[in-house]
């Protein structure tokens, strides 16, 4: 299926567009695509302004051409696909720190503006921006409002959605809206920021974001707990949580995954299930980690290593943070199904890692666990061997059963990657039919002609189908491979 992208030439533009092979194999898919699930745009538009995406929108919803918006394309579960082809709306251009100000918290940002950048932005006034996902180094701010991203420091700072205050952003027709407030506090109205946050550029694309900023904490200490069982590990992880332990970052890895590391970053993590651990206050910060040892130790820790801020840690969390790459590396003839992410409440998170890890042993299944526990969300790669096809059939299988296991447990199929193509097929049974046919009214509301980024979300679109939109009426023609960058 191609769209005639034609019109892109006759609008004035302050970025550009491509219609060269090269910019439509890179927009293709993102991090999570397997390539025989890639779709080319049929054009690239690199946005240089709200204009640029509202005279595009504009324009193609007119002429019901598909419009996926594109930012550093680490979505893991294919979000970023132009699964209908037409325009792949590239928003990494739009890269702007806009205005930092410091006595109230906040910054302004264009979405393309990666989100270490703001992080760095405001270190100089004891600021800082604490959702950030372990991507936050390689993807953008409209990705992440998109995606509701959220990171190892979630257990204590919350969502990325949680510190996002105003947004700019622009309909499918082309207009252009501002919801939320600069206050820190509004009831004025429909809550149409949250709405957004978390919509996959299905709703609108976001072109500018007020977020509120921390200060930095004064003293920060890490550390590492080893224990003899996966099942201790997840229970002091448990204990610690409902405790209260004021923890910052509380993240599982397993034997598995150490493994994997080790041979990926050169790392020496020892071949135990264990538990990283970072905490954050501004005076007497013994005390917490002092409360945290006596919490673990009711849950038979091999060691509790307490590290300094000092290059030591930086080593262990970039090893962690390396994972989704190790996992990737490890054995050239495994492929690694979508990564999984389910959400559990942090009671149930004993219960599913050691439901994983059954699925693993009794399908004879090589399944790494870590992530972000303190969240009750188990980061896990089902990996199969793409030859052998019955493999690959057990494996999806248990990708299945584990989601719905999650989803027994009164959890989540995607804590942060969003659902994408990857977990469509599990909407209604999370939510329920009319909860679902609640959220195809607000896409109709909003987008009536299905232009921003369909095939999305729903489960229908799994089978190719379109929400509402007539595929034969859109505006299709040939291929076209000329460029005006
Ligand atoms: C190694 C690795 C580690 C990761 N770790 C984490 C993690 O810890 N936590 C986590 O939450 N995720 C993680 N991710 C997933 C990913 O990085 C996040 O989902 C991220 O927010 C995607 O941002 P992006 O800029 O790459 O967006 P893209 O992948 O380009 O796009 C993501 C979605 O946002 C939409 N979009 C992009 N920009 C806009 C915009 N301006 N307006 C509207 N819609 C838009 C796209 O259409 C798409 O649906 C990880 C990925 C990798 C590869």
């Amino acid at each position: 299926m191609t769209h005639d992208c034609s019109f892109l030439t006759d609008l004035e533009l302050d970025g550009a567009v491509s219609f060269g092979d090269s910019a439509r194999d890179n927009h293709a898919g993102d991090w999570g695509t397997p390539e025989e699930e890639q779709v080319r745009p049929d054009a690239v538009v690199f946005a240089a302004s709200t204009r640029d995406v509202s005279t595009v929108l504009a324009a193609a919803d007119e002429r019901r051409v598909p419009v996926t918006p594109y930012a550093a394309g680490t979505g893991l579960e294919a979000n970023a696909m132009p699964a209908h082809s037409g325009i792949s709306l590239d928003l990494a251009r739009m890269d702007a720190i806009l205005d930092v100000r410091p006595d109230d918290r906040q910054i302004d940002v264009e979405p393309g503006v990666i989100g270490s950048a703001v992080d760095a932005a405001v270190a100089d006034h004891g600021l800082w921006f604490p959702p950030l996902p372990s991507s936050g180094d390689i993807s953008t701010i409209g990705g992440m409002i998109a995606n509701d991203a959220s990171g190892m420091q979630t257990v204590k700072y919350g969502e990325v959605g949680d510190w996002v205050l105003e947004l700019e952003a622009v309909l499918a027709d082309g207009s252009v809206i501002e919801v939320g407030s600069k206050a820190v506090k509004t009831s004025s109205g429909y809550n149409l920021g949250d709405l957004l946050v978390g919509s996959e550029g299905t709703l609108a694309v976001v072109t500018r974001a007020t977020l509120e900023l921390a200060g930095r904490p004064a003293q920060i200490h890490g550390g590492r707990v080893l224990f003899e069982t996966l099942d201790d590990a997840t229970a002091a992880v448990f204990d610690a949580v409902r405790s209260g332990v004021d923890v910052a970052k509380i993240e599982l890895v397993d034997t598995t995954s150490a493994t994997m590391a080790n041979a990926y970053s050169g790392t020496d993590l020892p071949d135990l299930p264990m538990v990283f651990l970072e905490f954050h206050a501004d005076e007497g910060i013994e005390a917490e980690v002092d409360f945290c040892r006596t919490v673990f130790d009711a849950h038979d820790p091999q060691r509790f290593e307490v590290v300094p801020d000092d290059d030591g840690m930086a080593d262990l969390w970039q090893a962690r943070k390396d994972l989704a790459f190790a996992i990737r590396s490890y054995d050239p003839d495994l492929t690694a199904l979508t990564p999984g992410d389910v959400t559990v409440p942090i009671g149930e998170y004993p219960t599913i890692v050691r439901e994983v890890k059954d699925l693993a042993g009794e399908h004879d299944l090589l399944i790494p666990c870590f992530g972000h526990a303190g969240d009750g969300n188990l980061h896990y790669s089902v990996l199969v061997d793409e030859s052998d096809p019955d493999e690959v059939e057990r494996g999806k299988r248990v990708s299945g059963e584990i989601v719905q296991k999650a989803l027994d447990l009164s959890g989540t199929s995607t804590g942060e990657h969003g659902i994408g193509t990857g977990k469509r097929e599990y909407l209604v049974a999370e939510h329920g039919e009319a909860t679902v046919e609640a959220m195809r009214r607000i896409k109709r509301a909003l987008d009536p002609n299905d232009t921003l980024n369909p095939g999305k979300i729903f489960p229908e679109t799994a089978e190719g189908a379109r929400l509402w939109v007539d595929e034969p009426e859109r505006n299709v023609s040939g291929d076209g491979d000329s460029t005006t960058e």
